[in-house]
């Protein structure tokens, strides 16, 4: 492992990037089942593999030595995850003390419940998915979902001081009249809005070609009524941002598809049943749970200097590939 650059630990890559972000799933199970992300009937990871709390909790602790500096809690849906509102607040005793910030990538049905333990632990921004706001294409996208529910919980996470960012994957024919819309909510509401292009990760009922929805176009469009600038604004994400004049807000671009942004991917995954991936585009992995559970951390290391070398210098997503370029999906390997 490279250390010589920094005077505190780093993992750095075989292509020399710093990886010093970690997505950490702790669950892969949903109570939703959004139609571009998994299919209705998913089969989910057994649960005896999923790392416990404890486990997940030592794991965070062992990453944050090894020089990673934040950590979003992801999955499937985090927040349905038993004791994750105890993990988060052992993952938040590090904040200050090598860990710089800890988030959360939420669908927001149980944010009602969470915002309040989540901000006393010291997670002060999240993530919440929003593709619609009107309630039965929620419903429609997300195959049961209230969305009533979604907004009580983005009302109380403002409410408990946390800064949100809405996250919408942009969907051809089924949500893309309604991102002007949401451009304007968010703004008014003093929220950045993510798009993403829709990614051929795992099977799902649908072709994803048919909805996918080249986010250049969509920029094009909004420009007819809105005048972006490019931000100064970075969050250490994937995310090219715009300010927004006529709503003061910010909107950025997730496009892995249209342009590949991995030179300065800094970020690794952990699934809940302790696999990282060096890479959310490629099938290479790295087994972290058994010397994990056999207490042996010195081999923890050693996988993580595996998983590094292993990371592939980009992923090779193309959407018009009859089979998803990767076979799990993003609901496995944590959004
Ligand atoms: N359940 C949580 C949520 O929806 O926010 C966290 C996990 S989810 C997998 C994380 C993000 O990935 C969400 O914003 C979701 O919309 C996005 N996502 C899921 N499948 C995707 C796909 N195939 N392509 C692009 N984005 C996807
Ligand atoms: Fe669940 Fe998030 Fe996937 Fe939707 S995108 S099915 S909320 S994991």
């Amino acid at each position: 492992m490279a250390t010589a650059l920094f005077d505190t630990p780093a993992l750095i890559d075989g292509f020399g990037r710093r990886i010093d972000y970690v997505r950490l799933s702790v669950t892969d199970r949903c109570d939703l089942r959004c139609v571009y992300c998994m299919p209705e009937r998913m089969r989910f990871l057994p649960r005896a593999d999923l790392l416990s709390i404890d486990e997940l909790a030592e794991l965070g602790g062992i990453l944050i030595g090894s020089g990673v500096r934040r950590i979003r809690l992801t999955g499937g849906e985090p927040l349905v995850r038993p004791g994750v509102l105890d993990l988060v607040g052992r993952l938040g005793a590090w904040l200050g003390r090598g860990l710089d910030e800890l988030t959360l990538t939420t669908n927001g049905t149980r944010l009602a419940g969470a915002a309040e333990a989540l901000a006393d632990a010291g997670v002060q921004r999240i993530n919440v998915s929003l593709d619609s706001r009107d309630p039965e294409r929620f419903r429609a996208i997300t195959r049961g979902g209230d969305l009533a529910r979604v907004l009580d919980g983005i009302d109380a996470a403002v409410a408990a001081g946390l800064r949100v960012k809405i996250n919408m994957v942009a969907l051809k024919g089924l949500n893309e009249d309604e991102i002007a819309d949401m451009l304007v909510w968010c703004g008014a509401r003093g929220f950045d809005l993510s798009l993403i292009e829709t990614m051929p990760l795992g099977l799902v009922e649908e072709d994803r070609t048919d909805r996918y929805l080249p986010l250049p176009e969509v920029r094009a469009a909004l420009e007819k009524r809105f005048t972006l600038t490019p931000s100064a604004h970075r969050t250490g994400g994937p995310s090219r941002y715009f300010d927004v004049a006529e709503t003061g807000g910010r909107i950025g671009f997730i496009t892995p598809l249209t342009r590949n942004f991995c030179a300065t991917c800094n970020r690794v995954r952990v699934t809940a049943t302790g696999t990282l991936y060096p890479c959310l585009g490629h099938a290479r992995k790295v087994e972290l749970r058994d010397p994990l559970r056999a207490g042996d951390q010195a081999a923890v290391q050693t996988a993580l200097d595996q998983a590094l070398a292993a990371k592939p210098q980009a992923h090779d997503f193309d959407i018009a590939r009859p089979s998803p370029a990767v076979a799990r999906h993003m609901s496995v390997t944590g959004g």
